[in-house]
C-alpha cells in the first residue's frame, strides 16, 4: 500500500518527536511491505519564521492532497508577542477546520509497569484503557459570543449550539469507534439542565439503535468527572461534546499521569489529522530528552483510522508495551536509578523492536 503522509513537525521538541514517529513508520513500512512517501511542511512558528503565516498555503495544499497528517506541536515564547491572528496555534485552529476533523479520539492508557505515574494510587489506576470520542468543531467554542455594555456593568456570553446532523456524526464515529473495542459507549452531557444535551441524548440514543451489539448508556458530565477518578478503569469509550470532552480528555490524561506517552488523532474530515497531546515543550526543546512515544502512538492511530492498517498499527502500539517492559525509560518516565534514554534512542528501540516482532510472527 502506498502511505502518503505530510509531516508538520513544528516547532519547540515538535521535529525532534515527529522524526522519532517517521523512524518507526519507515520500519512499519519495510517490514510490512508498504511504500512511505513523506512530505514535510512548516506550520505554527516554523511557517511564522520561513513566510509570516502559521499555516502557509502550500501546507494546506500537501495535507489536502495527502492520505493523513501527522503534526509534532506549535508554539513557544518566541512567539507570544504575535498579534492573535498570527500566533502559531492559530495556524493549527485553522488546518482542523481545513481538513474538516470533527472527531477527536484521546485514548489515555496507563501501560503495565507505569502507574507509578499516576496521581492515584496504583490499584486504582491500573488496566485504564479510555478512549474519549470529543466533538471537535461545534458547540460552545464555536457558538455565537459575545461581549456586550459600558465597562462596569458589562454582560458576555457564549452559546453551546449542537444541529442533529452534527450530533448524529460524531455518534456514529463513537459507536463505531466502541465495536472496535469492547462494545460499550458512554454518551457524556448535561440533559438535566441544557438543552442542546437533551437534543445530544436524543439523536445518540436514535443512532445507538443501529449499532445493537453496542452497550449504549449515557452519565452527567459531573458525575462522569468524578468517576473517571475514582474508578479509571471501569471506562471504555466515551462520546461527548467540545468542551465536555476537553475537560475530560485532559482529566483522563492526568490520571494516567503520562503527559509524553498519550497520542490523539482528529477524524471524521477529508483528511485525519494525527499528532501528540503535548505541546511544544520549550524548556526541553534541543536537548535530545523529549518523550517520542506520544508522536510515535499517533503515527500508530494514523495507521488505524487513515489506512485501516490495523496489524500495522497493533506491531507499533506492541512494540511500545515491549520496550517500555523492557524497562527503557525517557527522562520523564525515569524513576530514581533508571538510567534515561534520549530521545533518539527511544524510537530506534521502537524502530527495532517492531522488526523484531514481525520477524518472529512470520
Ligand atoms: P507542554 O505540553 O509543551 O509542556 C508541559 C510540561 O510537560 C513541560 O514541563 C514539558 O517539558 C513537559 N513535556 C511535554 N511534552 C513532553 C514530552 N514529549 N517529553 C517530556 N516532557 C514533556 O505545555 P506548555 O508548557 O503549557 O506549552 C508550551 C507551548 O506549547 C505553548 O506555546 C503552548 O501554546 C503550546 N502547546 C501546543 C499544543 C499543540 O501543538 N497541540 C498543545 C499544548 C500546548
Amino acid at each position: 500500500m502506498r502511505i502518503n503522509i505530510t509531516t508538520l513537525p513544528g516547532d519547540g521538541i515538535g521535529p525532534e518527536v515527529t522524526a522519532q514517529a517517521v523512524t518507526v513508520l519507515r520500519s512499519v513500512a519495510e517490514v510490512f511491505g508498504h511504500t512511505l512517501e513523506i512530505t514535510e511542511q512548516n506550520i505554527g512558528g516554523a511557517g511564522l519564521v520561513a513566510s509570516q503565516d502559521p499555516l502557509p498555503p502550500d501546507t494546506i495544499h500537501s495535507c489536502l492532497a495527502s492520505g493523513a497528517v501527522l503534526l509534532g506541536a506549535v508554539g513557544g515564547p518566541a512567539f507570544d508577542h504575535y498579534p492573535a491572528n498570527l500566533r502559531p496555534e492559530t495556524g493549527l485552529l485553522r488546518l482542523r477546520n481545513e481538513l474538516g476533523v470533527f472527531a477527536n479520539l484521546r485514548p489515555a492508557i496507563c501501560l503495565p509497569g507505569l502507574e507509578s505515574l499516576s496521581p492515584l494510587r496504583p490499584d486504582l489506576v491500573r488496566g485504564t484503557d479510555v478512549m474519549i470520542v470529543r466533538e471537535l468543531l461545534g458547540g460552545l467554542y464555536f457558538g455565537k459570543r459575545s461581549t456586550e455594555g459600558p465597562l462596569g456593568s458589562r454582560r458576555a456570553f457564549d452559546t453551546m449550539a449542537y444541529s442533529e446532523p452534527e450530533i448524529e456524526r460524531i455518534a456514529r464515529v463513537g459507536l463505531e469507534v466502541a465495536k472496535g473495542r469492547r462494545k460499550k459507549l458512554l454518551s457524556v452531557d448535561k440533559a438535566n439542565v441544557l438543552d442542546s444535551s437533551r437534543l445530544w441524548r436524543e439523536v445518540v440514543t436514535r443512532v445507538g439503535k443501529e449499532f445493537p451489539d453496542v452497550e449504549l448508556s449515557h452519565m452527567y458530565v459531573d458525575s462522569a468527572a468524578m468517576a473517571l477518578v475514582s474508578r479509571p478503569n471501569r471506562f471504555d469509550v466515551m462520546v461527548t461534546e467540545n468542551m465536555f470532552g476537553d475537560i475530560l480528555s485532559d482529566q483522563a490524561g492526568a490520571v494516567v499521569g503520562s503527559l509524553g506517552l498519550l497520542p490523539s488523532a482528529s477524524i471524521g474530515g477529508k483528511v485525519g489529522l494525527y499528532e501528540p497531546i503535548h505541546g511544544s515543550a520549550p524548556d526541553i526543546a534541543g536537548q535530545d530528552v523529549a518523550n517520542p512515544l506520544g508522536a510515535i502512538l499517533s503515527g500508530a492511530m494514523l495507521l488505524r483510522h487513515s489506512f485501516q492498517l490495523e496489524a500495522e498499527a497493533a506491531a507499533v502500539e506492541s512494540a511500545v508495551r515491549e520496550v517500555l517492559s523492557a524497562g527503557h525509560r525517557t527522562r520523564d518516565l525515569a524513576e530514581k536509578g533508571d538510567s534515561p534514554v534520549n530521545t533518539h534512542k527511544m524510537g530506534h528501540l521502537v524502530a527495532a523492536q517492531v522488526e523484531r516482532t514481525r520477524t518472529a510472527t512470520i
